[in-house]
């Protein structure tokens, strides 16, 4: 362990927080209290206790912001070379890379997840930066070939203001996937993290203007949904929303964002197969299962929350998902072992009622089921590790999204079956296989709907895969070169010579 990471994972031990987090809205590249004045807290989900404070912001705050970010739009970010915007993008990399243990130790305060996840989050958006640092400057379009007589060539320009609405279950990763391709294609913008993770996106912001973006480029309005968020959206000086989050309110904000026809992205949730044919290798398989559906406590939108497995494999694989499950324990971020908390209560008791309510059902469950007492795991909002039959493929537990360490499985008989299956859900966002049949794992890739398939690896690829969703999981896409295209308008210019 860093001598840094060490210190800083002592003090938030001792004091149960870190000081100098940020608390107010970072605006024209100060950090400024709400205009009401009004302050909220934010929870350490591994204690279930308050650990700091930020400003609770409205619609008042997020006119300031925009209107910054509009001036900022017309001003000497607009006259930069994109290579210049490059070399801004790869100096914030280096930098969060030097401060890689202060974000991942608030981002474990702050959401929760274990800290080697919240460092694989960080060497993430470390990676991420670079990327967009490289695509700045290759950012070029077309030329259409439309006779001796003319000259037809496209340009890819910035949207505009963009606005990020981010969720609470990867804070810094998901702003920063927004963040560097906006940036990199000459957008503003405006972010409005989760009220339950405030911070990490905070810190981003400050970091950014210390690497050389000009006053205003890129500012964050924290509070809730309700106040800053929907205020947000509905702005009419926003030219792009990329919502990151739940289905219902995904379809609150595209509702918003057709009063003023704004452009949008959307990635919401997902029910993503893990399907098992049964010439898998098992002791691989089993891993990928795993940490497919325990990692982040299953709070993943492209988590892989239903087990489909081949009749042949089902009972020895059930075993051995069932002991490395129990092996789990619910642990404190901090001390980084077995699993993490649910990141609020109002989420524990939904992925409480789900299991409840297929326990009401009849259904089997193989293990786990419960919420962890808090007197057991250090007052936080724990959920033991959970493996549930499905019933058939109407079975809730197949069609909702639960957003927690819950794995439903379904037995098939065969590769058709698998495949059917998979299909049978309303949302497409990911899907994963483990076969050694290279031929069959194709044919699953090209068949299955779905943003991105995973073959004999569960969440593979980083930045420079391109992702989102089809259905109910939304549409557009973050990552690679389509991310950054996603910040682009796309014009067309015809000469006669
Ligand atoms: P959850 O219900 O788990 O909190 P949400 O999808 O509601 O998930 O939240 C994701 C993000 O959307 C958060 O930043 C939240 O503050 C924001 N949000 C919630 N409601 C709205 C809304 N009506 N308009 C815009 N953003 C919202």
């Amino acid at each position: 362990m860093s001598v840094e990471k060490a210190r800083l994972v002592e003090e938030a031990q001792r004091t149960g927080t870190l000081a100098n987090l940020p608390r107010g809205h970072f605006i024209s590249s100060h950090f400024v209290p709400s205009v009401s004045g009004r302050e909220m807290e934010s929870f350490d989900p591994g204690r279930g206790a308050a650990f700091a404070s930020f400003a609770a912001g409205d619609g008042e705050d997020v006119d300031r912001a925009v209107a910054a970010a509009r001036a900022a739009l017309a001003g000497p970010w607009s006259r930069l070379s994109p290579a210049a915007r490059g070399e801004i993008l790869m100096r914030a990399s280096r930098l969060i890379a030097e401060r890689a243990a202060r974000f991942a130790v608030v981002e474990t305060l702050d959401s929760g997840k274990r800290l080697a996840e919240a460092e694989g989050d960080v060497a993430g958006v470390v990676r991420a930066f670079a990327y967009y640092a490289g695509a700045a400057d290759k950012l070029h379009g077309d030329n259409v070939p439309l006779g001796s007589d003319h000259v037809g060539v496209t340009f890819e320009e910035p949207v505009g203001v963009a606005a990020q609405i981010v969720p609470w279950n990867y804070p810094l990763s998901t702003a920063a996937r927004g963040i560097a391709p906006a940036l990199a294609a000459g957008c503003t913008l405006v972010v409005k993290p989760a009220e339950q993770t405030p911070f990490t996106t905070l810190m981003l912001a400050e970091l950014l203007h210390e690497a050389g973006l000009p006053e205003g480029v890129l500012n964050v309005v924290v509070g809730t949904g309700g106040d800053a968020g929907a205020a947000l959206v509905a702005h009419p000086g926003i030219d792009h929303v990329t919502f990151t989050g739940s289905v219902a309110t995904g379809q609150r904000v595209m509702r918003s964002a057709a009063e003023h026809v704004t452009r949008l992205v959307l990635e919401l949730g997902g029910k993503s197969p893990v399907v098992l044919l049964a010439d898998c290798d098992l002791d691989a398989a089993t891993e990928g299962v795993i940490e497919a559906i325990f990692e982040n406590a299953g709070q993943i939108c492209s988590a892989g929350s239903r087990l489909i497995v081949e009749e042949a494999i089902a009972e020895q694989l059930l075993d051995r998902l069932v002991a490395r499950a129990q092996a789990l324990r619910p642990s404190h971020g901090l001390s980084d072992a077995g699993i993490g908390p649910i990141n609020s209560p109002a989420q524990l008791a939904r992925v409480a009622a789900h299991v409840e309510r297929a326990r009401a059902a009849g259904n089997r469950i193989l293990t786990g089921g419960a919420i962890v007492p808090p007197e057991a795991c250090g007052g936080g909002w724990f959920y033991q590790p959970t493996i549930v039959q499905a019933q058939g493929p109407d079975d809730p537990l197949v069609q909702e999204e639960i957003f927690g360490p819950v794995l439903t499985v379904q037995i098939v008989s065969d590769f058709e079956e698998a495949v059917a299956a998979a299909n049978a859900t309303r949302y497409a966002l990911v899907a994963g296989i483990y076969t050694r049949d290279h031929a069959r794992a194709w044919r699953f890739a090209r068949t299955v709907d779905a943003g991105q398939v995973y073959i004999n690896e569960f969440f593979a690829g980083g930045v420079a895969m391109p992702f989102g969703g089809n259905r109910k999981s939304g549409f557009g896409r973050a990552k690679g070169m389509a991310g950054l295209r996603s910040y682009c308008k796309l014009k067309s210019v015809v000469a006669r010579i």
